[in-house]
């Protein structure tokens, strides 16, 4: 099969759901074309985006669900329209300095990244995009979207309701990064947050409608599937926190806990991997420090309080 054939466009109501290569795994994504009766909206353009270039319709505004790089690769294909994204995120369009900050990774594997954002993703500054915020109704005429801040992967991740009428069945919900994945949330970046995830994960599980999409993996599936996945990812967060209760029957110092791997499969693997667990684990950490479930016995080594 050539690129294309693997790249599959799915209508669902008013939303033509762009695929990308292999269900949208990463670095392509899942990308949606909203059409009203008024405006059409790109939302995520990904690199199965930049693939289709050559045939994409004429849309008015790009809509972002957060600023990542895979969500915003096929930006610059649209440089005379409107981008927005939530207030939180809109930094990371200014520059790539403000990109960087984002993900906050360590200065020894920052030059890689910052190379790989805009040579693979396009990553394309611009000084000023639209701001949206929580609860925020568009109107395309003849479909609604409805923001729904969802912060924790990213501070200004949102999730959008799209509506074309008043049943259920006429909703469909874009999740972006709560993407419902047999790896579980990712919450490794310095914009990320585990409380918030965790929040989030609650306030998407209210929003009812008869479809919902994720940018990567699961694709479109109805509320019978979302609530069994979204459980299912929820408590990849409850595992790796119980893991790291059990690992700390000993007292360790968080190297350890990097080097033992809970997010991640042990084994060798990029730096980077490194740089996300001990990130993602560091708040495990000081949750449980918090709630008297771990002790610090001695400078910089943990262990777990007796039950
Ligand atoms: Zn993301």
């Amino acid at each position: 099969m050539s690129d294309t054939e693997t790249r599959e466009d799915r209508r669902h109501g008013p939303v033509t759901i762009l695929f990308g290569k292999d269900g949208g795994k990463y670095p392509e994504g899942n990308s949606l074309l909203v059409e009203g009766s008024r405006e059409t909206w790109i939302v995520d353009p990904s690199l199965g985006v930049v693939a289709r270039k050559e045939a994409l319709p004429r849309v008015d505004r790009v809509v972002n669900s957060h600023c990542h790089e895979d969500h915003v690769a096929g930006n610059h294909l649209f440089p005379d329209q409107p981008w927005h994204c939530h207030e939180a995120d809109a930094v990371g369009f200014r520059s790539l300095d403000d990109f960087m900050a984002i993900y906050g990774l360590p200065e020894a594997l920052e030059p890689a990244w910052r190379k790989s954002c805009v040579d693979l993703f396009h990553y394309t500054p611009r000084e000023e995009v639209e701001r949206f915020a929580d609860g925020d109704l568009f109107d395309l005429g003849d479909v609604t979207v409805r923001v729904v801040h969802t912060p924790g992967h990213t501070r200004g991740h949102s999730a959008l309701v799209v509506a074309w009428g008043d049943s259920v069945e006429e909703r469909l919900v874009f999740l972006g990064d709560i993407d419902l994945s047999s790896f579980g949330p990712y919450y490794g970046d310095a914009w990320s947050d585990l409380e918030d995830f965790e929040r989030s994960l609650r306030t998407v599980r209210a929003l009812e409608a008869g479809a919902y999409l994720s940018f990567h993996h699961i694709g479109l599936v109805d509320r019978v599937t979302f609530e069994e996945r979204l459980d299912r990812f929820a408590t990849k967060i409850v595992l790796r926190e119980a893991a790291l209760v059990e690992y700390l029957d000993e007292p360790r110092s968080l190297d350890e806990i990097v080097a033992h791997r809970f997010v991640y499969r042990p084994g060798p693997a990029p730096a980077i991997v490194d740089a996300i667990e001990r990130r993602s684990m560091g708040m495990h950490l000081t949750r449980l420090l918090a709630r008297d479930r771990v002790e610090e016995v001695e400078p910089g080594r943990y262990l777990a309080v007796e039950a």
